[in-house]
């Protein structure tokens, strides 16, 4: 009988588990301090959602800034998962190395979009 690995495999060191995932992994803990440093913001370790909430409402940021910084969290979390399972269902090895990278074209794709958007919505 085989036994399917129950560790995170994004990382490999850790059992999976959606905290686990999207909050402690090693790998979102670099990605998500290299987003703080491009923000000039502070970094907090996050165990859980509402350690996310509570940084992000206690950063020193505009309101602008701070919706900006959301939605790059949400996408840092898309980029992991997507990652994830890249690693489980994908044919090949996505590299870690690439990942600040997509979370970065991937926000200012999100940013343009939605700038668009509300400007259509002034304009309307
Ligand atoms: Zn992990």
């Amino acid at each position: 009988m085989e036994i399917e690995s129950i560790l995170c495999p994004s990382c490999g060191t850790a059992v999976e588990s959606t905290s686990h995932i999207f909050l402690k992994c090693n790998i979102v803990k670099e990605l998500f301090h290299k987003i703080t440093s491009w923000w000039d913001a502070n970094y907090m370790e996050l165990s859980s959602y509402e350690d996310w909430i509570e940084w992000l409402l206690n950063l020193r940021l505009s309101p602008k800034h701070k919706s900006m910084l959301e939605g790059i969290s949400y996408t840092m979390w898309w980029t992991i998962w997507n990652f994830r399972n890249m690693n489980i269902f994908g044919s090949k090895l996505q590299s870690k190395a690439s990942l600040f990278e997509e979370i970065v074209s991937r926000s200012f794709y999100w940013c343009k979009f939605r700038c668009e958007v509300l400007s259509q919505r002034d304009m309307a």
